[in-house]
C-alpha cells in the first residue's frame, strides 16, 4: 500500500489540478474493476487511486496533506457540519487502516523507504500566529544521478540475487522439539534488496544515493505554537538503491514577542497605567497584532484587572475564530514627585483622612519609628 498520494497518481508534488485530474482519469480507466474482472490487485489499486484523487483534487485537503501528511486527514471526520473531512475520513480510514502510516511502506520486494528526517524551525511570532512560509534546510540523501539510483557503475546493471531470487527474503527450515520451524528473514546476500551489483557506482559506492543539502519551503498554518510538528510526506531521505523517500518532520519553535505572551490562542500584555489614570479612567489606543484598538480603562480600575479585546488574538488552528487579547493593567505608583505634585498628593491624602509619612522623614527614620 503506497501512502504517498502523489506517487499513487504518478504526479509531481507541484502538479497542477489539471495534471492531477488527467492522471486520475487515466489510472481509473486502467484499473477499473469492469476492465479487470476478478483482479483483486487492480481493485485495490483502483481504490488507492480514488482516495489519492479525492485528497489531491480538493485544494483544502491537498494543503492539509502537504502540511501534515496523511495524519492531517485522519480523525478529522465525525465532527459537526462544516467539517471538510466529515464523511471523508471513513473511506480513508477503512482503506488505509489504522496505524499504517506509522509503518514503513514496503512492498513484498524492493528496497525499503529512506529515513524520516527531523528539523527544528524557529518561527517569527507573527508567522506562527497568522501562517506563512518558512524555509528549512536539511542534510538528506537524494537518488544518485550517475547510476540512476541503481548503485551499479555506469555500463553495468544490477542482477537478481541468486540466494533469494529477488524477493529479499529467505526461508530457513530448522528442527526443533516442536517439529519443523520455518522462519523467514532478510536475505544476507543482498541485504533484503533482492538485487546484487558486481561493480558499484563510484559516485555513491553502490548506495544508489548521495548526501546533499536541500531547502524546503514549509507552509505554516495559522495558529501553530511551540511544540507543534508538521509532517512533510516524501521529503525525508531517499532509500538505498531506489527506495522511496521517508518523511520530514518539522518541529516548530516560536520566537518570543516583545509585547505579547501567548497563552493558547490568547495574547497577554501587561500595560502600565498611572495611578491618576486608574482612578479617573482613560481611553488609550492599544496596538494589537493587526491594528489599533480603543482600550477603555474605566474609573476606579484596580491593578491586575484584565481587559479582553475579543477576536484580536491568534486564529484557531482548527476551524474558525480567533483568541482574544488580554490586557492586564498594572497601576504604577508615582515615585518622582515635584514639589507641587507632592503638595497636591498630601492635600489629597488629607482630604481622604489617610495618614502619610512626614515630608522630611528619611527612610532610616521611618524604619526606626516603626520599632518605637
Ligand atoms: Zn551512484
Ligand atoms: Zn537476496
Amino acid at each position: 500500500m503506497n501512502t504517498d498520494l502523489y506517487e499513487v497518481l504518478g504526479v509531481a508534488r507541484n502538479a497542477s489540478p489539471e495534471e492531477i485530474k488527467k492522471a486520475y482519469r487515466r489510472l481509473a480507466r486502467e484499473h477499473h474493476p469492469d476492465a479487470n474482472p476478478d483482479d483483486a490487485a487492480a481493485e485495490a489499486r483502483f481504490k488507492e487511486v480514488a482516495v489519492a484523487y479525492e485528497v489531491l483534487s480538493d485544494p483544502e485537503k491537498r494543503q492539509r496533506y502537504d502540511t501534515f501528511g496523511p495524519d492531517g486527514l485522519r480523525g478529522m471526520g465525525g465532527g459537526g457540519s462544516g467539517d471538510p473531512f466529515a464523511g471523508f475520513s471513513d473511506i480513508f480510514e477503512s482503506f488505509f487502516g489504522g496505524g499504517v502510516f506509522n509503518q514503513r511502506s514496503r512492498g513484498p520486494s524492493g528496497p525499503p523507504r529512506g529515513q524520516d528526517l527531523e528539523v527544528v524551525a524557529e518561527l517569527d511570532f507573527e508567522v506562527a500566529a497568522f501562517g506563512g512560509e518558512h524555509a528549512v534546510t536539511v542534510r538528506t540523501a537524494e537518488a544518485c544521478g550517475d547510476c540512476e539510483a541503481t548503485g551499479a557503475a555506469p555500463g553495468s546493471t544490477p542482477t537478481t540475487c541468486t540466494d533469494c531470487g529477488g524477493s529479499g527474503q529467505v526461508r530457513r527450515v530448522r528442527q526443533s522439539i516442536l517439529g519443523q520451524m520455518v522462519t523467514a528473514g532478510q536475505c544476507p546476500r543482498c541485504g533484503g534488496l533482492g538485487q546484487t551489483i558486481s561493480r558499484p557506482c563510484p559516485t555513491c559506492r553502490g548506495d544508489g544515493r548521495v548526501i546533499t543539502e536541500k531547502t524546503y519551503t514549509v507552509q505554516i498554518p495559522a495558529g501553530v505554537d511551540t511544540g507543534a510538528s508538521l509532517r512533510l510526506t516524501g521529503r525525508g531521505a531517499a532509500g538505498v538503491r531506489g527506495g522511496g523517500h521517508g518523511d520530514l518532520y518539522v518541529h516548530l519553535q516560536v520566537r518570543r514577542h516583545e509585547r505579547f505572551e501567548r497563552q493558547g490562542y490568547d495574547l497577554v500584555h501587561q500595560l502600565r497605567i498611572s495611578a491618576a489614570q486608574a482612578a479617573l479612567g482613560v481611553h488609550l489606543p492599544f496596538d494589537t497584532l493587526d491594528g489599533t484598538e480603543d482600550l477603555v480603562v474605566p474609573r476606579g480600575t484596580q491593578t491586575g484587572r484584565v481587559f479582553r479585546l475579543r477576536g484580536s488574538g491568534v486564529p484557531h488552528l482548527e476551524g474558525r475564530g480567533r483568541g482574544d487579547v488580554l490586557v492586564q493593567v498594572m497601576v504604577e505608583t508615582p515615585g518622582d514627585l515635584t514639589e507641587e505634585q507632592e503638595d497636591l498628593l498630601r492635600r489629597f491624602a488629607e482630604l481622604r483622612g489617610e495618614p502619610v509619612a512626614d515630608a522630611d522623614t528619611s527612610l532610616l527614620g521611618k524604619i526606626k519609628s516603626a520599632f518605637k
